[in-house]
């Protein structure tokens, strides 16, 4: 640690150095040796270089050996910034220091060349490790980088990408639940990301909570390799997301012996609290997040193909060729889940997670990126391409939808991960494009394609998700979204056949129960973990030895500091994004929408920047059922009746996908899920 502080001390000096030597030619200057104010104030400064950063390692200062002809610090200006000690006598050190080098009567660092020279090289080193981490790029390429570089000018670069990485020689793993493992340790975890946020933003933080995600994930296409990480997400904004396990076996834990360890770290935490820094701060579990195989594993509970495997009431199943929930049963509770109460839910393990005191039903919800977008939606999806023939559509019906879709293409805003793709596709379709058809083109796409009551049964369930998604509509319209999920499931069940009403579908009926708990469905989804696992997928780059190549990546990744940027765009940048047709449309209020056609030079009363906007008054509704689509935010304008109109940039409430059909139509659709 005490290392760790003089090598930080270190290199601000010699980022001084830099920034002395930047302005080192300077002509009319004297010297006068024979100061005695000089001596001292170089006898202090020489105390305090010692103390802050002992010997730097140029031997005495000779103040004599100083001429003009040593230009070192002629007419040199410290900057101040540079130059932050970080002291409680930070503004007399710096004083003296500029004091010092303005006085020009001595060369601190003459000999310093050496120093730059190896700073430089730090920095090259730093900024390298972090691109070689944020792009993947392979051992095998960076040494050959690094062997390059070294031949052309940085010879003290390392010469291999294990050295400039810091890349562990060992990682220790051991055997549990049939699984190669490594625990990383749930306070260890915690204390490092903790210090990832700026002082400011946890000094009044009492209390913290926190999430847990446990799946399977499948590393490889051709093997059953596949890794169970323990996933946490700190949810202070910005929440981080880290592993607290990782196990990797050639099929699932065969029992639940790998969550031991985090279990019982957790109890102590959530019991005693964290100590950081010199307070205790509470931590609380706020829900344990899971697709409905893992929930079932984990909470050792049957799973939905069973007679008993609603996780939410106790319903039997009917088996009609697949498990079905024709209604809801009693709604399970933590008291009946502990004591069993309908025994034949359970398998004879008990989970781990009965240890903690936590509520073992309302705290592990129903994630709507499984349940819903690629569950529900899907099946959906899959019916009308090939299912029973009285709800089958059509090659060329399936024809229109995919050439709607592929037409919708230039009107998603950049920030969505993806854009439309055909249904041909659909099998390869991502949670990402489904959560998209459902929140935002189905509703264009399906309509006067499907047949009524069809696009009318999708619509109730598309509206439903839509208020159930947006932190604004669903405090309004949370048990009208209810409605229409219990109109979805019945009418669905008309529509489709009893066995519509698989575990997915009747989830749907429980889902606002933990909305009401959690708030809109992004609070407790797997989306934000999703991608994380994405990227731990991604740092398997071979077959040998997956969990050592993660743990070596993350590793490498928290040394190089990649975790630690923070990049904010300034709002130059985030203006500029606005204006830029696809990203310009935004929702006002219920009553208005406008696109943003510039950026003026103007100002509010308030200092707020106005834009010029085109803009949208009292716009029509898109849809008149299920409800009036104005309730969610959609909205059907003319351009004709539209006017230019400067706007104050914070009365832009929330950004809209703007459809433009020609026909002087367009359609403004608010973005309602959390990007
Ligand atoms: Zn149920």
């Amino acid at each position: 640690m005490e290392k760790d502080k003089r090598k930080n001390y270190r290199r601000r000096w010699m980022a001084a150095s830099r920034s002395l030597q930047k302005t080192r030619h300077k002509p009319d200057t004297t010297f006068s040796s024979d100061d005695d104010d000089v001596v001292e104030r170089v006898d202090h400064l020489e105390g305090e270089f010692s103390q802050h950063y002992g010997n730097i390692g140029h031997g005495s200062h000779s103040f004599e050996s100083h001429s003009l002809s040593e230009p070192f610090l002629e007419g040199a200006a410290l900057n101040s910034d540079t130059l932050s000690l970080n002291e409680d006598d930070e503004h007399s050190d710096i004083n003296a220091i500029e004091n010092f080098c303005n006085s020009n009567e001595i060369e601190i660092l003459s000999s310093d060349s050496d120093f730059d020279d190896s700073l430089s090289c730090e920095m090259l080193a730093q900024d390298l490790s972090q691109w070689v981490n944020s792009h993947c790029i392979d051992h095998n390429a960076t040494d050959s980088l690094l062997g390059l570089l070294r031949k052309h000018g940085h010879s003290n670069l390392p010469m291999t990408a294990r050295t400039l990485l810091g890349t562990p020689k060992n990682v220790p793993t051991e055997m549990k639940s049939g699984m190669q493992y490594i625990y990383f340790g749930v306070e260890k975890q915690l204390l490092s990301h903790l210090e990832l946020y700026p002082e400011e933003t946890l000094r009044d933080v009492a209390t913290f909570d926190i999430s847990l995600n446990i799946d399977g994930l499948p590393l490889f296409k051709s093997t059953s390799t596949s890794l169970w990480p323990v996933i946490c997400s700190l949810n202070i904004k910005p929440t981080k997301i880290f592993p607290l396990a990782l196990t990797l076996g050639n099929a699932k834990p065969f029992d639940l012996e790998f969550l031991r360890d985090t279990v019982q770290e957790l109890n102590r935490l959530l019991l005693n609290g964290l100590n950081y820094k010199d307070h205790v701060i509470l931590v609380k579990l706020k829900c344990i997040i899971c697709d409905a195989p893992a929930k079932a594993f984990i909470k050792s509970i049957k799973l939905y193909s069973g007679y008993y495997g609603c996780d939410r009431c106790d319903q039997r199943g009917r088996w009609i060729g697949r498990m079905t929930y024709p209604t809801i049963g009693n709604i399970r509770t933590d008291q009946t889940f502990r004591s069993r109460v309908n025994d034949e839910h359970h398998h004879e393990a008990i989970s781990p997670f009965c240890d903690l005191q936590i509520d073992m039903i309302s705290q592990f919800p129903l994630d709507y990126m499984h349940l819903i977008c690629l569950g529900v939606v899907k099946k959906l999806l899959l019916l009308w391409k090939r299912g029973k023939k009285d709800y089958k559509l059509s090659a060329h019906q399936i024809d229109i939808i995919s050439r709607r879709l592929i037409a919708l293409r230039p009107f998603i805003p950049e920030n969505f991960s993806r854009k439309p793709r055909g249904l041909d596709e659909v099998d390869r379709w991502k949670a990402t494009e489904l959560r998209q058809f459902i929140l935002y083109t189905g509703k264009i796409v399906l309509k006067g394609v499907l047949p009524p009551e069809f696009y009318m049964n999708f619509m109730a369930l598309s509206v439903a998700v839509s208020i159930l998604v947006s932190p604004n509509f669903i405090r309004y319209h949370i048990d009208y979204a209810h409605q229409l999920l219990e109109y979805f499931v019945e009418s669905g069940r008309n529509l489709y056949g009893e066995e519509f009403l698989v575990y997915n579908v009747h989830s749907l009926l429980h889902l606002t129960d933990d909305a009401r708990t959690y708030g809109n469905l992004d609070n407790f989804s797997a989306f934000i973990f999703e991608n994380y696992l994405q990227k731990l997928k991604k740092m398997v780059r071979s077959g040998k030895s997956p969990l050592v190549q993660i743990v070596k990546r993350l590793e490498e990744m928290e040394k190089s500091k990649f975790f630690r940027e923070h990049t904010q765009a300034d709002a130059c940048e985030i203006l500029k994004i606005k204006i830029k047709k696809t990203n310009n449309a935004f929702i006002i209020d219920q009553r208005t929408c406008c696109e943003v056609v510039a950026k003026t030079n103007q100002k509010d009363q308030e200092g707020n920047i106005l834009l010029l906007c085109r803009l949208y008054e009292r716009p029509d509704a898109l849809f008149l059922e299920p409800c009036d689509s104005r309730i969610i935010s959609v909205f059907k304008a003319a351009r004709r009746n539209s006017r230019m109109k400067l706007i104050p940039m914070d009365c832009l409430r929330s950004q809209a996908i703007l459809i433009d059909e020609g026909e002087n139509t367009i359609t403004f659709m608010a973005v309602l899920h959390e990007i």
